[in-house]
């Protein structure tokens, strides 16, 4: 459960990755060093646990995420509650697994024997316990800048940048255009459901 590698040996790992990556930053465009720094702020700023072994250690990271979830009194709640819900808005571009609401998440449940499933509740604990802490430290942050920083801390991870080191142009372009993409399709998906919330029931 511990920490597979030296946190200083790692930062430099990370930063020897992304300065190659940076060369093939778009015009105009944020340098994956940059937006690393931007990411640490991140989950820094919201004192949360580092997400890179979520994938690999799933148990531990959702044990993290529930404990400080826990002090901070928000609710996690299994996903088939709210099955009406999903099923409703599915139609309706609802293509995360996952959300949060009125001070609590929705999530995946917890199956000790299902490998994937615990991944996925690992994976979607990332994203939306950034949003119940911004819920209570920034109230009434726009949506833009919520989701920017949810899908920062989820998907820029130390994990994942050293999954894709075979290939820096990728990084930029993930830095640029993929994570871009997510907080776009996100942010349209929050819009529909804000028109027809049924989750206040
Ligand atoms: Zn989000």
């Amino acid at each position: 459960m511990a920490e597979k590698k030296d946190s200083a040996t790692n930062d430099e790992l990370i930063l020897n990755i992304l300065t190659k990556a940076d060369v093939f930053t778009p015009e105009g465009g944020i340098k994956p060093s940059e937006y690393w720094a931007y990411r640490e702020n991140v989950r820094i700023k919201y004192g949360l646990p580092e997400c890179a072994d979520k994938w690999d250690f799933p148990v531990s990271y959702i044990q993290k995420i529930e404990q400080l979830a826990k002090e901070n009194k928000i609710e996690i709640r299994p996903k088939h509650e709210f099955q009406l819900f999903f099923e409703e808005n599915k139609a309706g571009a609802l293509t995360s697994k996952s959300v949060f609401r009125d001070n609590t998440i929705i999530a995946e449940q917890h199956q000790p024997d299902d490998w994937w499933a615990l991944r996925a509740r690992a994976n979607q604990l990332s994203h939306e316990i950034v949003h119940a802490l911004q819920n209570i430290m920034f109230p009434g942050m726009p949506d833009h800048i919520a989701e920017q920083e949810a899908y920062a801390y989820q998907q820029f991870n130390p994990g994942e940048i050293i999954y894709k080191s075979y290939s820096p142009e990728d990084i930029a372009s993930w830095v640029n255009k993929t994570i871009p993409e997510w907080v776009a399709t996100s942010l349209a998906v929050d819009n529909k459901l804000n028109q027809h919330d049924k989750i206040d029931e």
